[in-house]
């Protein structure tokens, strides 16, 4: 190799490096962002009037959600994310109002999924956001607080440590080593993700008042708010850890009625250790997270 040829060589290895090193706040080249988006704490939602198509502002508050989602998403892409996957994380999964996004960015809907609300998590990604997450079931303040459904679980337990939606959405991310930057809800679900995980950026969208009251900031505020959390995440984003649990991984899980607990508890996996609560043991975050999915999900009357 000729003198002149190497010196080109050093040439361009340093404008590569510089590349990556001059990029706005200093994040890596090429990030790939999962933006999870629930409902319960987008700011305003109070009640079931927002949360679902039966409610008389659903429409009005799928427009807040979706305004709130793209806030991060615009935010993220003006940082340097250079690939965005948004979830729709809350009710049906089909909230978000998809023809509002950017056309680079991909969209996932409805249920099930093999990895839940989490899903396509896997190495490729670099980051994770949560947008309008609420507190965990057992968490006396907080909007709507509950843990993946209010209907059918009282708790959901890692380890012996109870579980938010957010922090067990982080341990599965966590498995792939994929940290949680940013997240935006009520005053109690950022408390508890931020006890669980870590000191994340985040965006407070109302003050719980109560499970079904709270003192909120409007759309636009939120959006804003949101907007510049994730700039703050984006400009120290070396300083986020993936949450990892320790593996094997014992998951306890409650449930609000008696017999899921006693039928699953036929299955040699599955220890019963109440009345209505069972436990099992899995690999890896993943493994707790399929089991999970599955004991939510299966009917035997499923269709199609
Ligand atoms: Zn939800």
């Amino acid at each position: 190799m000729s003198r002149v040829s190497a010196r080109a060589l050093i040439a361009v290895a340093a404008l590569m490096v510089a590349g990556l090193v001059a990029r706005p706040s200093g994040q890596p080249a090429g990030m790939k962002v999962l933006v999870l988006v629930d409902m319960e704490g987008v700011a305003g939602t109070v009640t079931a009037d927002q949360l679902g198509p039966a409610g008389f502002e659903y429409g009005r508050f799928r427009e807040f959600m979706t305004r709130e989602a793209l806030a991060a998403v615009t935010a993220a892409k003006a940082a340097g994310a250079t690939e965005v996957v948004v979830g729709d994380a809350h009710g049906n999964g089909e909230n978000l109002l998809i023809e509002q996004f950017p056309p680079d960015v991909r969209i996932v809907r409805s249920w099930p999924r093999r990895l839940g609300m989490v899903a396509p998590i896997d190495a490729t990604f670099n980051a994770v956001i949560f947008i309008g997450f609420h507190a965990s079931t057992n968490n006396p303040a907080g909007v709507r607080a509950h843990t993946f459904s209010s209907a059918t679980l009282t708790r959901v337990a890692v380890n012996g440590a109870e579980m938010t939606e957010g922090s067990w959405a982080a341990a599965v991310a966590g498995h792939y080593g994929v940290p949680v930057i940013m997240m935006s809800g009520d005053d109690a679900a950022i408390a508890e993700v931020r006890k669980a995980i870590g000191n994340i950026e985040a965006a407070e969208t109302k003050r719980s008042l109560g499970f079904h009251s709270a003192l909120t900031i409007t759309p636009q505020a939120s959006a804003d708010l949101i907007t510049s959390s994730v700039q703050a995440a984006f400009a120290r984003v070396k300083d986020f850890t993936p949450y990892k649990v320790q593996t094997p991984v014992t998951v306890d899980v409650s449930f609000k009625h008696y017999m899921p607990a006693e039928v699953l508890a036929y299955l040699p996996m599955f220890e019963r250790t109440g009345s209505h609560s069972i436990r099992y043991r899995a690999r890896d975050m993943i493994e707790a997270e399929v089991i999970r999915n599955f004991i939510e999900e299966y009917r035997p009357d499923l269709t199609p």
